[in-house]
Order: C-alpha cells, then structure tokens, then sequence
C-alpha cells in the first residue's frame, strides 16, 4: 500500500482515496507569463511520478487536472503588488492574451520534453470565469465574504481553523502581508484575501476584465483552483499537489474558500507538496542569472531525460540542489544505466505488466524480489532513489537471465519515465561524411562482414567518432 507524507496532517498515511479505485488529483499550474524554468520541472515530474506509481504500481484509475494561469494575477501572493501578466506584456510588447497563449505553448514543449504525461484536464482559468463567480457567490451566501469599493474579500476570522493549517500561524501570515506594499485598501483585516478585484483605482485600466454581481473586474488567484478543481473533480477530491511557496497563502486560501463554499470537510485528502530546486545553493532569480530552462540544460549537451534523472535523485521532500557539475555526474550515471539497459538481449514479452492483481506472474522468485523491493521502495512516500538502485542491481546481478532483467526494468520505467528503452536519437552534429560511413558500417555488420565493419568502426574512431552496437542498432557520440 502506498504511503505517502500528508501536508495537512504533517504525518506519512496510508493512501486510501474517496472513490474505491479511482482518484482526483488537481496540480496547480504555472502563472503563464514568463518561460518555466527547471524548478517548474521538478515540481511537474514530482507531480507525473505521483500519477505514474498510482497508474503503474497501484492499478487507480487517476483523473489528473491542472489549472493553467492566464488571467493576471499579482507579482505577490497576496493582494498587493504588480500584476505577472501585464508585466509579461510590458516586457515583451504584447497583449496579455498573446503573452498567455505564447508562455502556455512553450510550458507545454518544456514539460513534453520532460516526459511528462499531460494532465486528463489542462484547463485556463479564463474559460472558467462563470464556475469562479458561482462559487464566490456561494462564498457570499454563506456569510464568509464581504463587498467593498475595491473588491470582495474572504473574511480570514470566519473560519476557525484558517490560522493553524499546514502549520502556519495566522500571525505569521500577517506578518509577511505587513512587509508589502499597501496602499488602498478597504479589507477588515490584512489577512483578508480577494475573491473578486473590481476594475477601479489602480486596476481601472486592468486588461483582462468581466462582468459579474460585483460590477466589472477580475477573480483573484486563489478561486480559479477552487473552481476548476470542483469542476472536474467534485467538491471533494483525493489529492492536490503543489510547491512548497503554497503552503503559507495560497492554500490554505483554497480550503478555506471551498470549505466555506461546500460545507464539506475536508476539501482536499491528501495535500503533496515538492520542495523547491536551487542552483549552485542559491534561489534562482534573473538578477543572479541562474535562471535556466529545460531548454538550456540540453543546449549544453544534455538530454532532457537526464535532467529527469536528476529530479527522481532528489526526494521531493527535501531541497534539491542543481549545478553543472551535478548535472555532469548524473548525465554520466544516466547515460550508462541506458547503456547497460539497451545491451541487455531483446526476446520479445518483456513488457508485460508485472505489477497489481493483473500482472503476469511469469516472474522467477528472483524476479519477484527484485520487484517486491521496487514496490517498498516507491511505497515508502516515493523513495526513487532507492528504487533507482533496485533497476541498477537488477542489471548487475548474475543470476537473473536478460529476458527478465529487460522485463524488470522496462515494467520500472512505466513509473520512472526515463525512456530507457528508446535508442537515443543520433545527436544532429554528426559530420554527413561519419554518418555514411556508420550507415555503411551497419550494411556490412547486417550482412555478416565482420573484419570490414571493424575496420570501419577503426576509421570512425580515427575521425573522433565512438560506434556503439546494440542488438537493434548503434548509436553515435564525440569521443
Ligand atoms: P508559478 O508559475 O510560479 O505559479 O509556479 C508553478 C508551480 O511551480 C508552483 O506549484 C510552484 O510552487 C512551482 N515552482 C516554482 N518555482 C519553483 C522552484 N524553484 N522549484 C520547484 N518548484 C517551483
Ligand atoms: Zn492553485
């Protein structure tokens, strides 16, 4: 049985979703008004690896929502600050329409070239602007909000426990709302939070605006999550994932707006958060210039499925730290993972499932250890190093055959999402004049000419060129 960390309660538990088989998982997604950087990835593929051992080893049927944020919401958590989009716009000379459909088109590559599996739902919070005013109406109906000339706010002492979930006090949060900016303001009390911003004051000129109850204007942040995730969801649901920035604001915000809304507790069963990635042990920020994106990691020579690798080496409970030097160490370990997985001999079947109530049961009682010890591993509230480890003995131990090595590791790898059974594509920046001769090369050693293929292989070498063969093919590299 799974068992994994619970935000909430602060406490590992068994995992037991709502619905018998089937579980709702609602990610909150990136604010589209900027490129995403590798600290998005780790969250995305800590969120995939979630859904792929509840998919892969636990047999649920997962419907996986995630919000994309394209109405411009504040530079801060709270209600003060600049708005992201808008700045988006300045920046680059756009609308903000455009500057949405642009960050969310190159979020969508980035988390592709990851291996991450699409969320079932992706869903923008300007189409779902109707659910938002519904459920800030139900807000209002149940007397935990209040109208004022600027917006409609969630009254933060209305409900009991809103200063003590995740751990945090109320009087921390007001704190950190003290050190912002203020300047107009009409709530109650400072932890107040908008539900609602009226297009007035300093957002007369707002860009993106809608009619509702409240007069023209825009949702706050925090709802769209509330609405969607209840849309697609249900007013209940298994799990919701996020990073760790959410856990002093943004959060507790959703369960307090939707338990308000609903009646129903809890909102959220199992809250899993990631802890974020720094470079060289410092929070990436563009003023320190270690803001990097997938795309830069693989323009230095590295496959997006090693940065991968590094993200399932690194608990998702614990901070992870990039540097270059890292990501040179594990692109090595990687690589030769890959390297020892693609030697192994192709018999044909070793993609059948080996996991849950239908898994084949073929296995060798040696095979079934090695399994068993997969399964504690990613149980263990997602232990993925160790279950790395388990795929590396597997394919140094000497008793079992190939064919069950082979069947193992590809069964593991439905859950890493490492793609080690896909050969390599030949890197682009091979000369014409190798590659013919590689093609060459594989003719003779497809027609059995040995000492002429050596022979060739030697003449690559001599042009810096490594040939390295596998059962089904070659791949290429610079010496
Ligand atoms: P944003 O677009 O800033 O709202 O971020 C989208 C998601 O990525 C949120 O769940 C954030 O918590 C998460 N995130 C942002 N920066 C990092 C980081 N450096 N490391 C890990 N996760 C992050
Ligand atoms: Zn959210």
């Amino acid at each position: 049985m799974l068992k994994i960390f619970n935000s909430l309660s602060r406490k590992i538990e068994e995992f037991v979703p709502i619905n018998h088989g089937k579980v709702g998982m609602y990610a909150c997604g990136p604010t589209v008004y900027d490129f995403p950087h590798i600290g998005h990835g780790r969250k995305y593929v800590n969120d995939d690896v979630l859904r792929r051992v509840l998919e892969v080893v636990e047999g649920y049927q997962v419907t996986h929502v995630q919000n994309i944020t394209d109405v411009g919401h504040l530079v801060s958590d709270a209600d003060e600050g600049e708005d992201k989009l808008e700045k988006g716009a300045e920046m680059t000379g756009k609308t903000v329409w455009q500057v949405a459909e642009q960050f969310m088109d190159y979020f969508l590559k980035e988390m592709d070239s990851l291996n991450i599996l699409r969320p079932n739902v992706q869903c923008k919070a300007t189409d779902n602007i109707p659910e938002q005013i519904g459920l800030i109406q139900k807000i209002m109906e149940n007397g935990y909000a209040y109208d004022t000339p600027e917006a409609v706010y969630f009254e933060v002492t209305k409900f009991a426990d809103y200063g003590q979930l995740f751990g945090q006090s109320l009087e921390d949060k007001l704190v950190g709302v003290r050190g912002e900016v203020v300047t107009e303001n009409s709530k109650k009390n400072p932890a107040d939070f908008a539900l609602w911003f009226k297009r007035v004051g300093k957002f007369a000129q707002h860009a993106m605006h809608w009619e509702s109850p409240w007069g023209d204007g825009f949702p706050g942040w925090h709802i769209e999550c509330s609405a969607m995730s209840m849309k697609y969801l249900g007013e209940q649901i298994d799990i919701h994932t996020g990073g760790e920035d959410h856990l002093s604001i943004h959060h507790p915000n959703e369960i307090a707006q939707s338990e308000a809304a609903t009646g129903k507790r809890p909102f959220v069963k199992y809250w899993f958060h990631s802890l974020f990635l720094a470079v060289d042990g410092k929070k990436m920020s563009k003023s320190l210039g270690n803001v990097y994106k997938v795309a830069d990691v693989v323009e230095k020579g590295f496959s997006p499925m090693a940065l991968r690798y590094y993200y399932l080496s690194a608990h998702y409970r614990k901070q992870m730290n990039f540097s270059w030097e890292g990501m040179e160490g594990v692109s090595n370990s990687y690589k030769k993972l890959k390297k020892e997985f693609l030697a192994l001999r192709l018999e044909g079947g070793q993609d059948k499932n080996i996991f849950g109530p239908s898994a084949d049961e073929s296995l060798t009682g040696r095979g079934k250890f090695f399994r068993d010890e997969f399964v504690n591993a990613v149980e263990d509230d997602m232990n993925m190093s160790a279950a790395i480890a388990v795929a590396r003995a597997v394919l140094k131990d000497e008793k079992l055959k190939d064919f069950e090595k082979r069947r193992l590791v590809e069964n593991f790898d439905r859950v890493f999402g490492l793609k080690l059974s896909e050969r390599d594509e030949i890197p682009a920046d091979i000369p014409a004049e190798v590659m013919e001769m590689v093609n060459k090369r594989e003719e003779m050693r497809k027609s059995k000419q040995w000492a002429e293929s050596d022979a060739l292989r030697k003449e690559i070498e001599d042009k810096g060129y490594k040939v390295s063969d596998f059962f089904d093919g070659v791949t290429v590299e610079k010496i």
